[in-house]
Order: C-alpha cells, then sequence, then structure tokens
C-alpha cells in the first residue's frame, strides 16, 4: 500500500515521525510520504524508524496562495533536503506563520475569546510549523470549542473572519522551487471545496507548464464527482494520479492507508524525479 500524504508533530500532526512511521508499517504501508507543512524537521527521525517492510518518500506540504488569493495546497516530493532555494522558500513561509498567529490571537481576543499566544505556543509542539490547528489546540483547552473539528467550522475557516494568510509562494512558484531541487509536484486535494474556495479546472495548464506531475485525486475531502473530474483532468494532461490519507494522528480522523496510490502511478511519478531519492533499509 503507497500512501503518500502524512503529517506528523513537525507540524500539525500529532505523533512523531518515529510513530508515524511505525504505524505506518503496522498498517501495511510499503511507500510513505512524510509530508508536513513547510518543512523538512521529520525526515532524520522518520529514517531512523525505517524497517525493511517500508520505504520512504521524503516531502513536504507546501501552502500557496494564488494571486487571486486562493489557497492551494502542493506537495513536493523526492527533493533534494540541501536545497537552498527550497529551504529559503520554506523557511519564509514557517517565518511569517508566527506574526500571523499574533493577529488572528489578537482579532479572537478584540471578539472576547480568552486566549493568547502563550496558549497556542503550548499547544504547539517543538520544531511544528506552526498553523491554525495549534491555534484550535489551545481553544479546545481552553474550552471554548470542543475539538479542532468545531474549531475550524465556527471560528478558523478560511472564509472566516478570524483567518489571516501568512507569506505564501503561488503554486505555480513552488512547482518551479521543487522541480529545481530535483523533486515532483503533486497537487494536494486541489478540489476539496469545504475548505474554501478552490482552483477552476482551467488553471490547471499553468500548474502543468510549471512542471507539474500528479494530482492528488483520492483524498476525503473530494467527492466521487470531484475525483472522477480530477481523473479525468490527470489522464488528459498526461499527470500521474495519487490517493492519499493525509494523515494527522489524532488532529483528524483520517486514517493510514485509507486511499492510497497505484504503483504503476508511483512509478511515474518517481521516474520524474532528478535523482533516485526513496529511502529504503
Ligand atoms: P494553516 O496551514 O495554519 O493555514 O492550517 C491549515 C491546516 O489546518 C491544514 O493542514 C489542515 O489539515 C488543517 N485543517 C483544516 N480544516 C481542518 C479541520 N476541520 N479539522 C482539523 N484540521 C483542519
Ligand atoms: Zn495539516
Ligand atoms: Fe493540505
Ligand atoms: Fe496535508
Amino acid at each position: 500500500m503507497i500512501d503518500l500524504h502524512t503529517h506528523s508533530t513537525c507540524s500539525d500532526g500529532t505523533e512523531s515521525p518515529f510513530t508515524v512511521v511505525k504505524k505506518a508499517l503496522s498498517a501495511g504501508i510499503t511507500i510513505l510520504g512524510i509530508t508536513d507543512h513547510d518543512t523538512t524537521a521529520g525526515w532524520n527521525e522518520a529514517q531512523s524508524a525505517m524497517a525493511p517492510q517500508i520505504q520512504l518518500a521524503l516531502g513536504a506540504e507546501i501552502s500557496c496562495l494564488t494571486d487571486d488569493g486562493i489557497s492551494v495546497h502542493m506537495l513536493g516530493l523526492l527533493f533534494d533536503g540541501e536545497n537552498e532555494q527550497m529551504q529559503r522558500m520554506l523557511a519564509d513561509s514557517r517565518d511569517t506563520r508566527v506574526p500571523r498567529m499574533r493577529k488572528m490571537v489578537t482579532l479572537l481576543q478584540e471578539a472576547g475569546y480568552e486566549i493568547t499566544m502563550e496558549d497556542v505556543l503550548a499547544a504547539s509542539p517543538d520544531q511544528a510549523t506552526l498553523g491554525r490547528p495549534h491555534l484550535a489546540d489551545a481553544l479546545v483547552s481552553k474550552k471554548i470549542v470542543k475539538d479542532r473539528a468545531e474549531a475550524f467550522a465556527q471560528l478558523l475557516h478560511n472564509d472566516s473572519k478570524f483567518y489571516v494568510t501568512h507569506l505564501s509562494p503561488t503554486p505555480v512558484d513552488a512547482i518551479k522551487t521543487i522541480r529545481a531541487a530535483g523533486g515532483v509536484a503533486v497537487i494536494a486535494h486541489p478540489f476539496a471545496s469545504r475548505r474554501g474556495q478552490t482552483l477552476r479546472a482551467e488553471s490547471f495548464q499553468d500548474l502543468v507548464d510549471a512542471g507539474l506531475n500528479g494530482i492528488e485525486v483520492h483524498h476525503r475531502d473530494q467527492s466521487p464527482d470531484e475525483q472522477h473530474i480530477l481523473s479525468e483532468i490527470a489522464v488528459e494532461m498526461n499527470l500521474a494520479i495519487t490517493g492519499s490519507s493525509d494523515y494527522h494522528g489524532a488532529g483528524k480522523v483520517n486514517q493510514l492507508g485509507e486511499n492510497t496510490t497505484h504503483l504503476d502511478e508511483w512509478e511515474k511519478l518517481e521516474s520524474q524525479a532528478n535523482a533516485r531519492r526513496v529511502i529504503s533499509k
């Protein structure tokens, strides 16, 4: 089973990279993507949990914004982790997430919610890319909401008045940076409409021109109809089709291996990286 999109405590997952790999082994995953938001901080620890039955596709999920303000997530897999341009792009995003969080906390305070930046930092593991799920966890510990899902539904969704963006590359820039670092780019859950406004089908050509390699078709936030349209786009544009869990430990209901990628689609994707970077033991 191939699951190319998971999160750990290096971003907004609730389990360490070591635990995610061990759980993937128990779940029968044979190729696992480690794709924390805007960081490669979990790569080394994930490798320390390796066993012969599992291979790792190390990567990151890059938060992007289109010029017209639509939030897009781009999975970068198999890039050179030492690439300076890539690490600069990831660091810029992480750095601006701190003032962005302060702004969100201030907006909530102004609306009467008793929450502080210290509460959010206390809810965020060391090394973690700071994100809305940590703010959600702080709101849960303050008993303002009951869980992350309720925090997002009521206060933190993309159209909320408390939502603030952080510095993000455009999807085209993210793809170019991933490819320049030797990796492959897969657009994550592009039609996940319940999260907010999504890309229009017409926008895919620009992404393909920038070097897009695949589309995450099978993902729980996309309906069967949305998945059908996306697989047609993928076939038409000769892009690899992936499926994945977007596992976040206890932070979401998503379970490892609940959506998977076919071996031939994986091979098509992997062959487009500029070096063989899959990690085996
Ligand atoms: P941020 O990167 O700080 O804008 O936060 C976005 C993250 O919030 C994404 O990784 C999502 O996985 C997570 N997220 C979005 N909606 C929900 C939800 N309803 N419950 C839990 N996590 C969510
Ligand atoms: Zn996440
Ligand atoms: Fe995502
Ligand atoms: Fe994700």
